[in-house]
């Protein structure tokens, strides 16, 4: 059973704010709401969530300094900033300050769930594939640290386990050095985090191409990174 993915809507407007809570609820998710800066910022101490959707002008603490001050303390989880038209330079701050997302108001629903089900699947591969799933045409099991293909049957460190997982969870899209290294070490891009992220494909690939000078099931895109492709 999928764990229920628990947001916290952080949002002045209390219609906005029940709109979203009766959506998201809709969709299986948990949902606890904060109405300014203060009370979220008491919320988010108290408890752990999964996503925070933040409004950006929000009373008594801005959703911008929220999410700087929870950046700075090192806290991790995934922000979808809620911005006003107009607000394009915030908007660009936005994103620097920490927030893996926005989306402009008014937005639609619809487009605000696949945002959501996006960030989720990006920050948390193990939600989106599971233990067990297929890759290529090898069987991955995630606990067992194998990737098996018929009778043949591959070992896999847990870095490696863990970069199959997030191609997996992310197919048919370019996943740069950087956003792998974030995901996989959780660390910032450096010259060592270049070469660790290189070397760690290589391996990977003697492991499960065919032939690893000619990588069929995690392409390079060059100058931009990594695609796994998945026809399904
Ligand atoms: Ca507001």
């Amino acid at each position: 059973m999928e764990k229920k993915a628990h947001i916290l809507v952080v949002e002045d407007e209390q219609k906005i704010r029940s709109a979203l809570r009766d959506f998201l609820e809709f969709h299986g998710f948990g949902v606890s709401e904060a109405a300014d800066g203060l009370e979220a910022q008491r919320v988010v101490a108290e408890k752990r969530f999964d996503l925070i959707l933040l409004d950006l002008m929000l009373p008594k603490i801005s959703g911008e300094q929220l999410c700087t001050g929870w950046r700075r303390e090192g806290m991790q989880t995934p922000v979808i900033m809620l911005t006003a038209k107009g607000q394009g330079k915030e908007k660009v701050t936005g994103l620097n300050l920490g927030a893996d997302d926005y989306i402009t108001k008014p937005f639609s629903l619809e487009e605000l769930l696949a945002r959501i089900k996006a960030v989720l699947r990006r920050t948390d591969p193990g939600r989106a594939v599971g233990q067990t799933f297929k890759f290529a045409n090898y069987d991955i099991d995630i606990a067992a640290l194998k990737a098996k293909h018929g009778s043949e049957e591959i070992e896999i460190s847990k870095r490696e386990a863990a970069i199959i997982q997030y191609f997996a969870a992310n197919p048919n899209r370019v996943i740069s050095r950087e956003e792998l290294y974030k995901q996989v070490w959780n660390e910032n891009m450096s010259e060592l985090g270049t070469r660790t992220t290189d070397m760690h494909i290589a391996k990977l690939r003697s492991k499960i191409e065919k032939n690893s000078a000619d990588p069929q099931i995690i392409k390079t895109v060059r100058g931009a990174g990594y695609k796994y492709e998945n026809e399904q």
